[in-house]
Formats: C-alpha cells, structure tokens, sequence
C-alpha cells in the first residue's frame, strides 16, 4: 500500500487525474458483503481473523483498506459519468467472504457488484495472479464476472462466471495473452456487461519477484492500449485499480510502470484524434 501516494501524486503531477478523496467506507456494506464476524474483527481489531490477509492490524491499515473500498464504489460512480475513471488502490482479489487473504482483506471488486445489483460488472483480471477470491463471490453475486489472465498458475477457481487464463513463460507469451486479452473482450460482450473493473497489475513484470515475469515494460504498456482502446470504443464504462507490483525502490521502479497505466488511460480518452 506504500505505493498508493507515490503514484497519485505522480498521475497528477502529470494532469492525468483530478483526485476524489472517497472518505471512508460505510462498514454496514461490508456486513452484507463478508461474514459479519471476519468485519467485525477487522474493524475493532480484535479476534481471530484479524490479521487473516496477512498483515499486521494497525489503525492504519484499517482506516486505508476502508478508504481503498470507498474509493471503489467512488470509481465505479466516476465511470458511469465520465466513461473512465480509476481508484488509486487494490482490487484485493484474493478476499473471501469469510476471512482475507493473500494481503487481502475486503473484495473491493464484488463489492461494487453488491452496491449495483442492476449493473453487470466484469472484472477484466490482469494481475500476475488469479482472482481467486472474486471467483467466490460469482456464486453469491449473479452480477459479477470474474475473467482473469495470470502468469502464475495457482488457485485458479472457474466456474460459469468465472474464467482463468494461464500464460506460460515463453518467448511467445505475449501473444497468447493478447489472444486471452481478445476472448475476454468477447466474453464481456457476450455478457453485455455494463461496467468493467480492470485490473491493472503489474506483477507479471519480468523483474518483478513476485510473479513469472511474463510480461516487459512494452508489453504492459500495450495491454493497457489494446483495453481502454477497446472499451472506449464499445462505450462500456470503465475503472482499473493498480493492483499487484512489488518492486522495490517504489519511485524508481514500480511507479513508471503504474504511471504508463494512467498515461494510456488519459491518451486514449483525452488526447484530441
Ligand atoms: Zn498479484
């Protein structure tokens, strides 16, 4: 979550944003969303599943992660009004209804499809690792979708609203992503989804640590292009969120590769044809 100042001042900086400050999340959403006792622990940080994302508590933490989940159902308003828009925060994919995981700790991306019941939302999925969380919530959510292309191949869930794509290393891994990229392109027609939640990760990068490193600084460019040129095209409204990307120094490794991100977004949608 360090990483969440370092690129919201930098897209600013840059005029591709106007920051939102969302405020914090209303936690009866939460109760409805997740077992009320995993809420309950998290928010007074007391109890077993506390600490079940693998964080420590603090206060902080606390107070980010309900600022993150604000700021999702914020984006999803944002992008019904304007097209495009994005959450400076993590989709935390790995959440299950009844406790966090894998650094995650309220699904911010089932959430939006509990705060729209009459919208379908797709989560386009790009993170190095699958949506593995979000997969449980297609069974509580009739509205949500979950379509995720992975470097990793682990804990893939599928099911009929739920779609994992593994793209093994290889010298030609790329295009076998551009080729899932397409068919969930296909998918989120197919669904007539009314809103996509993208999930821009830049863990599949080839220095990143935690992934198989599939993917170079171009090509991840080219993967945000062929999205928000796809879906500007369609109309379908949409958000992305930075999700994964651990490399470290933040400012001089990670952030230009988060920044190319909101640098696509804003050329496809902002830059005169
Ligand atoms: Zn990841």
């Amino acid at each position: 979550m360090r990483k969440l100042a370092p690129v919201a001042r930098a897209a600013e900086a840059a005029g591709y944003i106007t920051l939102h400050d969302p405020g914090l999340l209303d936690r009866a959403k939460l109760r409805s969303l997740h077992a009320p006792s995993y809420v309950r622990a998290f928010i007074t940080g007391k109890g077993r599943l506390v600490d079940s994302q693998g964080w420590e508590w603090t206060p902080q933490i606390r107070n980010g992660v309900l600022a993150i989940n604000a700021g999702q159902i914020e984006a999803a308003k944002l992008a019904f009004e304007h097209g495009i828009a994005a959450n400076v925060g993590q989709g935390f994919h790995h959440a299950r209804p009844e406790h966090g995981a894998g650094y995650c700790t309220f699904n911010g991306l089932a959430l939006v499809a509990q705060e729209f019941p009459e919208k379908r939302v797709f989560v386009l999925d790009c993170d190095e690792h699958c949506g593995d969380g979000t997969a449980f919530f297609t069974k509580k959510l009739p509205n949500l979708f979950n379509y995720s292309i992975n470097g990793t191949n682990w804990g893939m869930q599928q099911n009929e609203r739920s779609v994992c794509r593994h793209i093994k290393k290889a010298p030609d891994s790329f295009d076998h992503y551009k080729r899932a990229l397409l068919e969930g392109f296909a998918k989120s027609q197919e669904w007539k989804a009314d809103l996509i939640i993208y999930q821009a990760g830049v863990d599949s990068h080839e220095d990143d640590s935690m992934g198989s490193g599939i993917l170079s600084t171009e090509q991840l460019l080219e993967r945000d292009r062929m999205v928000f040129a796809h879906f500007h095209q369609c109309g379908t409204p949409l958000f992305f969120v930075l999700a994964g990307g651990y490399q470290t120094p933040i400012e001089e490794k990670l952030l230009p590769l988060h920044l190319n991100t909101f640098r696509a977004a804003f050329n496809e949608y902002y830059s005169p044809r």
